[in-house]
């Protein structure tokens, strides 16, 4: 491509909202352009990326076995009832009439579309398994749409599904798919970690997720530092093997606690370590037809982690709750405490099932008991795991200690079991002619999120600085000044031989200064430029490495040789 024809709209602004590095540059390096919240444009330079993924994606999946499909991306809203999906998304789903009034969404996401086509079609075991999949513009009105393409509304996703006749023969799959996914990610160049994730309402152990691992990330993941353990947070589990500080030692009373509301405060008025005090967190659990108050129960060292309390409740989603709202069903905040479960449905933390000498609100202002063991509400308590991970805690796989750092999830590989299946009645029938719904796995992985991801892993001050296998182009020859015929004649000669090949070459032949281009090739991160400049009277041009920063002067006669080499 000559740079002098390109559509490479690069500018110095960058979107006023723009506060990660891959928004800025990917905005100001041309790539995207964005129509409207959410809502963008790939420009040349971004298209050739996405192109590069979505190859890395059809090779390991062409090799996995999976097979490439296209569904329709307007979907009748009568599947998205059938699978009761319609209201769980809500508003995330953008519906429309068409002439004939019949209402149709906007595909977020596949499973109803891709069981609705399979259902019918294979009817015996013999058929099975099958791995379709498609690459495809996704829509979901996000409630928040930023940082440019890691949360759009229309984004491209790959998803995938997997049809069995067998738990066993999905678990296959399903490790299959981990590995092609691996590969995928480990071709594009990026550092990516596999975690474990919450499965959510439907259940099961079958829920991970691919994490980019960047600073910028809006998932924390926790690593075990000792062994391969690694969760999202909002499934990550603590080990139980600590040394438990010194014990208060009190015999079971209730004491005066004046004013005394916090677990800081409790700890340090009784000179007590907090992992011997119960928290109370009280949310607003709202539920399809009903909301209502919930408390949960902790150690005072833990804090509650709310998609694990969402799990826990089986909620549409949990909200926080005011004191006066705790007052009005009779409750005394500050001085919350497990013992009487009269007033609200209660939820206590795994952890505090067989915790004793530990001190907890009394329901009284002003009061706590001391030395509750918890093990006498053993035959009451609705246990759960609850409680949000943190640094240091110990490894549920090992003794080592947890660490906590930030992800971009790019893919999400899901065992579904029947549950779409069975509500779809999409059956076949198994080797003694009992109809049975498929297993199901699905396999998501965000490619334009990946765009942004490559780029929040790889970055500097200057701009993007993009992988082999992902550049727009590997090679940008710049011809210093294009009024010297010496240079603008190598420049075309090594442009034309670089084609020949099929390398991907760019020719800087703008009528620029040298310092303006240069900026411009480092915004946009070619992995190499070829600078054809003044040294050309000594025979020597130069090769600048992005990632490096390197300037290496080579022999104009060696230049070819030495780039084949680099790429
Ligand atoms: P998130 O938790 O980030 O909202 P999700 O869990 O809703 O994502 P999935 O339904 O698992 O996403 O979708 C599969 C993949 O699609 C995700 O792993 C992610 O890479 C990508 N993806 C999901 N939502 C978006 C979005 N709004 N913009 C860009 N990519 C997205
Ligand atoms: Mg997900």
């Amino acid at each position: 491509m000559r740079r002098s024809k390109a559509f490479i709209p690069t500018t110095k602004e960058a979107p006023s909202d723009a506060i990660l590095a891959s928004h800025i540059y990917l905005s100001r390096a041309g790539f995207i352009s964005q129509v409207a919240s959410g809502l963008y444009n790939y420009m040349p330079l971004a298209k050739r990326v996405i192109k590069k993924i979505e190859n890395i994606i059809n090779e390991e999946m062409n090799r996995a076995g999976a097979q490439e499909v296209e569904l329709s991306f307007v979907t009748p809203a009568e599947l998205w009832q059938e699978s009761g999906r319609i209201d769980k998304f809500g508003k995330e789903l953008l519906r429309l009439h068409d002439r004939k009034e019949n209402l149709f969404v906007l595909g977020p996401t596949h499973e109803e579309m891709m069981v609705d086509m399979v259902r019918n079609r294979i009817t015996s075991y013999k058929q099975l398994p099958v791995n379709l999949y498609q690459i495809k513009t996704k829509f979901r009105d996000e409630a928040r749409p930023r940082f440019g393409l890691m949360r759009g509304r229309e984004f491209i996703m790959k998803d995938g599904y997997s049809f069995h006749a067998t738990t066993e023969d999905l678990d296959r799959e399903f490790d299959a798919m981990e590995k092609a996914y691996k590969r995928v990610l480990k071709r594009l160049g990026v550092d990516f970690r596999v975690v474990e994730a919450d499965s959510g309402a439907i259940g099961g152990s079958g829920s991970k997720e691919l994490m980019v691992i960047a600073d910028s990330g809006e998932d924390t993941i926790a690593m075990c530092s000792k062994c391969k353990y690694a969760a999202n947070i909002e499934a990550a589990k603590k080990g139980r093997g600590y040394n438990p500080p010194e014990a208060p030692g009190v015999e079971f009373k209730k004491f005066r606690t004046p004013d005394i509301k916090s677990i800081d405060d409790l700890s340090s008025y009784l000179e007590v370590d907090s992992f011997y005090t119960v928290k109370c967190v009280a949310k607003k659990v709202v539920y399809e037809d009903i909301t209502e108050i919930v408390l949960f129960f902790m150690r005072g060292t833990h804090n509650l982690q709310e998609a694990k309390a969402i799990k826990a409740t089986d909620a549409l989603e949990i909200l926080d709750v005011s004191e006066e709202e705790l007052r009005e069903i009779g409750l005394v905040p500050g001085f919350i405490g497990p013992l009487d479960q009269d007033k609200a449905k209660h939820v206590i933390d795994n952890d505090l099932q067989y915790a004793d000498e530990m001190i907890c609100g009394a329901n009284e202002l002003d009061y706590h008991y001391l030395g509750v063991d918890m093990a006498i509400l053993s035959e009451v308590a609705y246990y759960e795991d609850i409680t949000e991970v943190k640094e240091g805690d110990m490894c549920p796989q090992c003794c080592g200690k947890l660490k906590l750092t930030k992800g971009i999830e790019v893919g999400h590989i899901f065992k579904l079991g029947t549950t779409y299946s069975s509500a779809l009645k999409a059956e076949f029938l198994d080797e003694n002619g009992k109809a049975k719904p498929f297993e199901m796995g699905t396999y998501g992985m965000g490619v334009s999120r990946l765009v942004a991801a490559i780029i929040e892993q790889h970055h500097d001050e200057y701009g993007c600085i993009w992988t082999k296998a992902t550049a727009p182009y590997m090679v940008n020859v710049m011809i210093s000044n294009i009024k010297d015929s010496e240079q603008l004649e190598l420049g075309e000669e090594l442009y034309a031989k670089l084609q020949e090949l099929g390398i991907e070459v760019v020719l800087d032949d703008r009528k620029e200064r040298f310092g303006f281009k240069m900026k411009d090739a480092e915004l946009i991160g070619f992995p190499y430029t070829v600078i054809i400049g003044k040294e050309l009277v000594n025979g020597l041009v130069q090769i600048y490495d992005r990632k490096t920063k390197e300037k290496t002067s080579v022999n104009k006669d060696e230049i070819f040789a030495k780039i084949m080499e680099l790429i």
